[in-house]
């Protein structure tokens, strides 16, 4: 029978295979090879695994690993890509595990692949038959770019388990809560025509001008209506990210977009922003005789909010000691918040480390990542020994 492989040999399988996810597509990897490796070694330790490909991506796919049997359960989650690294700015080579002043270097041993094999780690050893409540470990593709690995999981519909941690870096302080994210695109088309006259042209820059005036008077309300005292920033945001319009003072401007980026609190829902944008920018210009559409840069990202009496919530502040709190990044808890689960993120990596050269997991994270992790097994899975 196959054996678990060592701790140190699988996160150095997990970091040697390349998975980088990027929306640019000379970025783009699949996550395959890595999947397919996870899944044996969740086979070894006794998992049922279950491999899902993506649709339109034959080479990237979901893991659902499980061990035990019964209602309920204990989900952990991690996804597999990296974003893309530029070799040369790091010290060493991001594909090999390197351990340095008490410090696992490699693209991934954050954010988040390192996670994964922990979690593994801490299941060695148990068997079926000591779960009442299954332990599901489950690995994602694409949550670097498009989030496609999460949203088959939340398409396929079936619940995984009743409690979720996602080990995203949050340096071992639980999370309940983050904002969501939009990018939206305004688009205002005139007619161009000479400076001289007018009369010629209609100024998209001036209709422009009005829209930007009625988004500040959105945001203003938002921020009236909307505040939350856990984030570091209590408000939504919404931040006038690029403008261009227009090519020469002597001539009407004919063209002229703006992208935003709106960042908002549990509880505002996506497309309800959507649709009030686009209402108040089609009042706004609706005598102008301008041309206005409204449109998506990517698909967002939803708020998520998990309540703080949830029972994932109140263990991973018992085992942490501390509050569970709010970041500013997203992750895919929402999807998961979709089919049930009570989502907590928790991980051993820093944020700060997160994206950037020399990425790297402090090794005296991961006896307490194990222990924490090994106690929310027994609490949520395991039957009661006698
Ligand atoms: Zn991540």
């Amino acid at each position: 029978m196959k054996q678990l492989p060592s701790l140190t040999h699988m996160l150095t399988r997990l970091i040697a295979q390349p998975s980088v996810s990027s929306v640019s597509p000379e970025f783009d990897m699949g996550n395959r090879a890595l999947i397919d490796e996870l899944a044996g070694w969740c086979e070894a330790a006794g998992f049922a695994v279950e491999i899902t490909p993506i649709e339109g991506h034959p080479d990237k796919a979901n893991l659902v690993a499980t061990l035990g049997r019964g209602p309920g359960g204990l989900v952990l989650a991690g996804h597999t890509d990296t974003v893309p690294c530029d070799p040369g700015l790091w010290r060493q080579d991001p594909f090999k595990l390197t351990e340095r002043d008490g410090r696992f270097y490699g693209l991934g041993t954050s954010d988040m692949k390192c996670f994964l094999a922990l979690a593994l780690e801490a299941a060695r050893g148990l068997a079926a038959e000591q779960f009442h409540q299954p332990l599901v470990i489950l690995a994602t593709a694409d949550e670097e770019s498009s989030m496609a690995g999460a949203k088959a999981i939340r398409a396929a519909g079936r619940p995984l388990g009743r409690h979720a941690i996602i080990g995203e870096p949050t340096g071992m302080r639980p999370v309940r809560m983050h904002k969501g994210i939009l990018m939206e695109a305004v688009r205002i088309t005139g007619r161009s025509g000479h400076s001289s006259d007018p009369r010629l042209g209609n100024n998209a820059l001036e209709g422009m001008h009005k829209a930007i005036a009625e988004i500040l008077a959105w945001r203003h309300e938002l921020q009236q209506r909307y505040s939350n005292p856990l984030f570091k920033v209590a408000t939504p945001t919404l931040n006038l990210g690029h403008i261009h319009g227009g090519d020469n003072p002597n001539r009407i401007c004919g063209h002229c977009e703006l992208h935003i980026d709106l960042r908002p609190l549990p509880g505002m829902d996506l497309d309800e922003l959507r649709d009030a944008l686009e209402t108040r920018l089609a009042r706004t210009l609706a005598d102008t005789g301008l041309g206005l559409e409204v449109f998506r840069l990517f698909d967002g990202t939803p708020a998520m909010e998990t309540p703080a009496d949830a029972p994932i919530v109140r263990a991973a502040e018992m085992l942490t000691g501390h509050p569970a709190g709010a970041v500013a990044f997203g992750t895919e808890g929402p999807y998961l918040r979709d089919l049930d689960m009570d989502v907590v993120v928790l991980g051993p990596g820093d944020i700060e480390q997160a994206h950037q050269p020399d990425e790297y997991l402090a090794l005296d994270r991961i006896p307490p990542t194990l222990d924490m992790l090994r106690s929310l097994i027994t609490s949520f899975c395991l039957k009661p020994t006698r």
